[in-house]
């Protein structure tokens, strides 16, 4: 047996406590969907647990000027349920219903679904390598069993894939985080958030030791007209993506004039293509138009025995969640 200290932290936590908690490298536990099976599987095994889920950051606040903050501690069902968000950012909303299960969702918070690891299996294993888990030690899945590993952004320390679906809507929607930490508050916008594996894959976000995410910033625009998530998995639910794509687009007198594209489980972080969506700017909304698009989010994508499918599976998508987005039918 493993023994962890506990403590519970309320309102708005102290620097003293974060200070603390960056010393003795204590994990903060949210819903704990994600925390606590890697530490009954002994992949993670943190000493100090903070529970942070009497934190006062629960709560959906629409912002004066246009745009919504998040508290870290909305359970994914109520911000995918907030009648606010389900007008104003349907492509969030979709994409935390495709997640887990109601159950899952009921627990998990904004603040632990930006920061849940890899569903890689090699992660998993203890008894094996995996850079990620073990720095130095190796990465099996570079010629192993990598059917649901990355074909954008990978290195040759680490495939892993990203597995959230709420993260993919927050690149499309160009999310900001805020956080606290032992230093003071930041702000940290979503393309930065989570790293490339490189050299270093068990460096995931910009996080430093104890700091604290506490609320993610939607701006104004939500694309609530043109919009899709579209996920594309083994089951019709209750399975991590084999690839998804968030597409948001605004169209107007037949062309179109700004355009969103973040695809999941194809990157070892939520992966926004900007060159594609430069691709549709002043174009008309048509087949050929989201091809050329969908080629150029792929064009770097490097396949492994056992996913190269997902390059032509990731194109096909793009250009699905496209056209639904056009049709404005989502
Ligand atoms: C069977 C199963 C299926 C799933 N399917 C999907 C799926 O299809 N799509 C999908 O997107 N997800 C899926 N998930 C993952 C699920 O969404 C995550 O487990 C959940 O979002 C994590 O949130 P949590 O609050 O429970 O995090 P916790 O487990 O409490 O914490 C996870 C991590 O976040 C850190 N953390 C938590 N809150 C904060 C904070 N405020 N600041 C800094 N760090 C923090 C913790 O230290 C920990 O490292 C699935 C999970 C399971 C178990």
């Amino acid at each position: 047996m493993k023994l962890f200290s506990y403590l519970k932290v309320s309102g708005n936590p102290e620097v003293a406590v974060l200070e603390a908690a960056g010393k003795n490298g204590a994990h903060y536990i949210a819903g704990g969907t994600n925390l606590i099976d890697l530490m009954k599987d002994d992949v993670m095994s943190p000493a100090h647990l903070i529970d942070v889920n009497d934190i006062s950051c629960g709560d959906i606040e629409k912002l004066p000027g246009g745009g919504v903050k998040i508290g870290a501690l909305v359970r994914n069902s109520d911000l995918a349920n907030d009648p606010y968000i389900r007008q104003n950012y349907p492509v969030l909303s979709r994409a935390l219903l495709s997640a887990a299960s109601a159950q899952l969702r009921n627990m998990a918070t904004v603040g632990g679904n930006l920061m849940q690891r890899t569903r890689c299996s090699y992660f998993y294993d203890v008894a094996g390598a995996c850079n990620k888990r073990q720095p130095g030690s190796g990465c099996p899945a570079i010629e192993g069993y990598n059917r649901m590993h990355s074909i954008l952004g990978a290195s040759n320390k680490c495939i892993a894939a990203h597995p959230s679906d709420m993260c993919v809507a927050l690149a499309a929607l160009d999310a900001v985080i805020h956080t606290k930490g032992p230093s003071g508050e930041r702000k940290i916008k979503m393309a930065d958030f989570h790293k490339l594996p490189g050299s270093t894959p068990e460096i995931e976000t910009m996080l430093a030791p104890a700091e604290l995410i506490t609320a993610v910033e939607l701006p104004a625009v939500g694309f609530n007209k043109n919009w899709c998530y579209l996920k594309v998995r083994d089951r019709a639910s209750y399975a991590f993506a084999l690839v998804s794509a968030a597409t948001c687009l605004e169209i107007s007198g037949g062309k179109i004039k700004s355009a969103r594209i973040a695809l999941g489980g194809i990157a070892p972080k939520p992966w926004r293509s900007v060159e594609a969506e430069k691709l549709l700017i002043g174009k008309t909304p048509d087949e050929a138009t989201f091809r050329a698009a969908a080629e150029a989010a792929l064009k770097s994508a490097k396949g492994y025995e056992h996913n190269k499918f997902k390059i032509e599976m990731s194109k096909r998508t793009i250009v699905r969640a496209l056209k639904v987005a056009a049709g404005g039918v989502a």
